[in-house]
């Protein structure tokens, strides 16, 4: 079990994110080490945790940033990012988003439709400038064989299709304002196997050969994020596999020596390093189960509600007492404010501590103040 300050806990207002700012460290460290080769470049997906303390240490290790709204891109360079250290993305770029991101020189436009493109090359055109431009590629990946491929099939909102594919890069290098340097792709999230990967290294191969025989040159190639984390023992697993990850990408994908590989990782870079704490209202005992009622809910952490997702809960409080079966249920008017069914913990008692952990990714960031709840503080240590 991971050590927390628990004495400090006593007086702060439940519930709160603590976040150690120590592992966030080793995790940058280690994925700096593993990402090594220096046409490698990993802009951290912001969405996953826009926290301004987590923004500056993620700068600090010299990332770049993935951002999906212009709301981002300003947290991003309030944070201390350049313009040029940000790609843009996602299927719904307002024109006034566009605008700020053409003004502060964004690094590259992750493009997924032909309106797009056109309303970026007139926005540029307007401004004077040129825009940067990856086309993001739908490779249709088998999702048969690995279920949580979810962003990577032909039917979905995200990306170009690849019978459009040349339709839409013939588009693209015909508008004066648009330079198109490269081909974006992700897959989807939390994939904790290689073999994905390797199917996306296959796929850009195919597509750098056959655009290579008609003398199309990508500067950039973009593989997305979604490398996975332990969320049921993130003890044994702090740092998830970076080594392992860039691996498959070194073996498997034929980079061109003129071009630059792009990697968007969101949730393996933040989540180990942040917990949601929690206390214990009522211990409620019904008639078959016995229930935990803790004041945080839904709108402090939603995984569990939206995407049935689990993180590990541990009573911090009183680690070493005997062990008991309990629904840890929020106190939020909807049956999915639940956070575990039958979760095995040490008994617990109004006012104990839990934490939940692995919450440091798509926690904080997607907190709502449904029910009039105020919007969960957050702590951290650097030790
Ligand atoms: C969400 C997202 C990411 C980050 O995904 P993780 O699973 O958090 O690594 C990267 N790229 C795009 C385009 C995304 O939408």
């Amino acid at each position: 079990m991971a050590r927390f300050p628990i004495g400090e806990f006593k007086d702060l207002t439940t519930p709160f994110y603590f976040y150690d700012l120590a592992l966030l460290d080793r995790t940058l460290a280690e994925l700096n080490r593993a990402s090594r080769d220096d046409r490698y470049h990993v802009h951290y997906a912001m969405k996953a945790n826009a926290n301004p303390a987590i923004l500056r240490r993620i700068q600090g290790a010299g990332l770049g940033i993935d951002a999906v709204s212009g709301w981002e891109i300003k947290a991003a360079l309030e944070a201390g990012f350049k313009g040029s250290q940000i790609v843009f993305a996602g299927v719904g770029k307002t024109d006034s988003e566009i605008i700020l991101a053409l003004e502060n020189g964004v690094g590259c436009f992750n493009v997924e439709s032909v309106p797009e493109l056109e309303v970026i090359n007139d926005l540029a055109e307007g401004l004077g400038l040129v825009a940067k431009v990856a086309i993001r590629v739908n490779p249709n990946i088998d999702a048969h064989t690995h279920a949580y491929i979810t962003t990577g099939l032909a039917e979905n909102k995200f990306g170009i299709n690849l019978e459009q594919l040349p339709d839409v890069i013939e588009k693209a290098q015909s508008l004066s304002n648009i330079a198109l340097e490269g081909l974006h792709f992700h897959i989807g999230s939390q994939i904790t196997e290689t073999e994905p990967f390797i199917m996306l290294c296959e796929r850009i191969n195919g597509l750098l050969d056959e655009w290579e025989a008609k003398e199309v040159k990508f500067k950039t190639i973009n593989v997305g994020g979604g490398l996975g984390i332990d969320y049921n023992d993130p003890d044994r697993h702090p740092i998830p596999d970076f080594e392992g990850y860039f691996r498959a990408f070194r073996n498997h994908l034929k980079l061109r020596d003129y071009q630059q590989l792009h990697f968007e990782l969101g949730r393996s870079v933040v989540a180990q390093c942040g917990s949601l704490i929690t206390r214990v209202i009522y211990v409620k005992e019904g008639t078959t189960k016995r229930f935990a009622v803790v004041d945080a809910g839904f709108t402090d952490l939603i995984r569990p509600a939206l995407y049935n997702a689990h993180h590990r809960i541990e009573n911090i409080s009183s680690p070493n007492s005997e062990r008991h079966h309990y629904d840890v249920v929020g106190p939020i008017c909807e049956s999915s404010d639940c956070f575990g069914k039958d979760e095995l913990l040490p008994a617990l008692r109004r006012g104990d501590f839990l934490a939940l952990r692995s919450a440091g990714a798509y926690g904080e960031i997607m907190a709502s103040q449904y029910n009039c709840r105020p919007l969960p503080s957050s702590y951290f240590s650097e030790k």
